[in-house]
């Protein structure tokens, strides 16, 4: 067979050459629309290649962008990887700290951001002292702006050649304790995982789909949408504002058929359209994921004629690892029974193996029972191997990934996820660190020991609920814990609750066991 270098170069081409007037349309922040296609994505991603260079980058050089979902931001992750360099989406919601550790971690050369971030930019550039030039996504007034910087070249433009197994793009994980970690991925890995997100058994992606993906380019390459909508040539319909009168009115108006995001965004939509009075858009298919889809949210939604797509994955796995859609049996089933099945995580995608081991003994891998929960291990080709500039691998000896999930593995394959061992809880698609807490709150002068632990929430999936032990002859309110949070951590860090008391269970070696301690309070409920 013929030698083809599985580089992203390919995929835009492809898009370009077979779809080339297939629509790209943008809602802007300011309400305005622009309509490109993706012959136009491919030229001026052409032209920002020749513009990168010109600014003197190299190849493996890294681009930031700060910026919401639009047709420019799509430019990049093209433009970027066609002149070999790799891209690092920013999540502009994390911590201003934070920030500066990825970007500085990185090493990131140019700065491409949205003009709704200025205030962030205008704070963090001397903290920066790597990127040397900043582009305005959508204004010119405080730094070039995008289409004036790629306009000034021709786009008569040979794609940077490589290796297959070179780096295209960079995104930080902070569902992590410590310092956010980089995962790298590969122009073959992206590929790969692209091809695999075409199936009927992931998105289920032809030439007539129209996809509005609400989850942000910033959030694990947007759960691969961009690269696998570009290989079947479909519309995409995106919207620089997360609000969902935008959202529903977009969809109407350019046909969307398919849609993705957290659980908190389909509910905000469902809020939206109870306050209207109206119904769902007409969507083909709704994939969930980044947090556990309710039984509610499934139910609406198939309830509208809606195929559910529950997803489970993280930046470690590029993202996809399992998702939900019809099994075998699913015309037998009642729609109970349907919804039942769509409330767990789905299976496997082609590419990916799952296995669950021991919690204690992690050399022992436990049945596909359906029955016995571990801790979630996987492993394949767009899986990470080893974090961006670590020492060592992040995986065991025999390549398998620990992803920090703990959950039931199904005998027909499908994950269902119970419990996570790592110490983070995530709220509305974003991370909270409960050590973070729990050392803050032991700062208080009662507290004898703290524990965090996320409980479920029907907004935000899961909210902080912090357990106190009170010193001895001590007394204090929740309250009073929670004013002695307030400037210690970000405000929507604040546990929901404070609930003391005697004891706080360990296991043999002496950590707080976080498993006992939602087992004990396992009727809790919030909000
Ligand atoms: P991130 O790397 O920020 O995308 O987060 C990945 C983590 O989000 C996973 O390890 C899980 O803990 C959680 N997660 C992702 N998808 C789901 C899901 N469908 N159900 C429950 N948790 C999920």
């Amino acid at each position: 067979m013929q030698d083809w270098s599985m580089r992203i170069s390919h995929v835009i081409d492809h898009a370009a050459r077979e779809a080339p007037n297939r629509e790209i349309v943008t809602r802007w922040a300011d309400g305005s629309e622009t309509r490109t296609d993706w012959a136009g994505v491919h030229r001026d991603a052409k032209k920002m290649s020749q513009a990168l260079l010109a600014l003197g980058l190299k190849k493996g050089d890294k681009v930031a962008s700060l910026a919401m979902n639009h047709a420019r931001h799509l430019v990049s992750w093209f433009g970027v990887a066609g002149m070999g360099g790799v891209l690092h989406t920013c999540n502009p919601r994390l911590f201003e700290d934070q920030l500066e550790y990825i970007v500085n971690h990185a090493e990131d050369r140019v700065m491409l951001y949205d003009a709704a971030f200025q205030p962030i930019v205008d704070r963090m550039r001397d903290k920066w002292p790597t990127v040397k030039h900043y582009i305005c996504f959508d204004s010119g007034e405080h730094a070039p702006a995008f289409e004036d910087w790629i306009g000034a070249q021709d786009g008569d433009f040979e794609w940077v050649g490589g290796d297959e197994r070179d780096p295209c793009m960079i995104c930080y994980t902070s569902g992590t304790t410590g310092n956010p970690k980089g995962v790298q991925y590969e122009h073959r890995s992206t590929i790969l995982h692209a091809v695999s997100g075409l199936q009927p058994s992931t998105f289920n992606f032809s030439s007539s789909s129209v996809m509005l993906p609400v989850v942000p380019m910033f959030h694990a390459a947007s759960w691969g949408l961009p690269y696998a909508g570009a290989m079947a040539g479909i519309k995409f319909v995106f919207a620089a504002v997360n609000d969902p009168a935008v959202l529903h009115e977009l969809m109407l108006k350019e046909g969307v058929t398919d849609s993705a995001g957290v659980p908190t965004v389909w509910l905000a939509h469902f809020q939206y359209c109870d306050r209207e009075g109206i119904d769902l858009p007409p969507l083909r298919a709704a994939t969930i994921g980044g947090s556990a889809a309710p039984r509610f949210m499934i139910e609406r939604l198939m309830k509208n004629g809606t195929r559910v797509q529950h997803a489970w994955g993280m930046t470690e796995t590029s993202p996809i690892g399992t998702v939900g859609g019809p099994t075998h049996e699913w015309d037998q089933l009642s729609f109970e029974e349907k919804v039942t099945k769509t409330m767990k995580q789905g299976r496997p995608i082609f590419g990916v193996e799952l296995r669950i081991v021991d919690l204690d003994d992690p050399t022992k891998v436990l049945p596909r029972d359906g029955e016995t929960s571990g801790a979630l291990q996987i492993r394949g080709p767009w899986v990470v191997k080893r974090y961006f500039k670590a020492e060592h691998d992040a995986v065991t000896e025999d390549g398998w990934f620990d992803t920090g999930d703990v959950g039931i593995i199904h005998p027909d394959g499908t994950l269902q996820l119970t419990d996570r061992t790592k110490d983070v809880i995530k709220s509305g698609g974003e991370w909270i660190s409960s050590v973070e807490l729990e050392n803050a709150a032991v700062g208080h002068p009662a507290v004898a020991e703290a524990a965090c632990v996320g409980m479920p929430h029907p907004k935000w999936d899961e909210r902080p609920v912090l357990f106190v032990v009170r010193k001895e002859g001590t007394d204090c309110s929740s309250e009073e814990i929670t004013e002695f949070l307030t400037d210690k951590v970000a405000k929507w860090w604040l546990p929901d609750a404070v609930e003391f008391v005697d004891d706080i269970p360990h296991t043999a070696t002496g950590k707080i066991s976080k498993k006992d301690l939602r087992e004990r309070f396992a009727d809790y409920t919030l909000g």
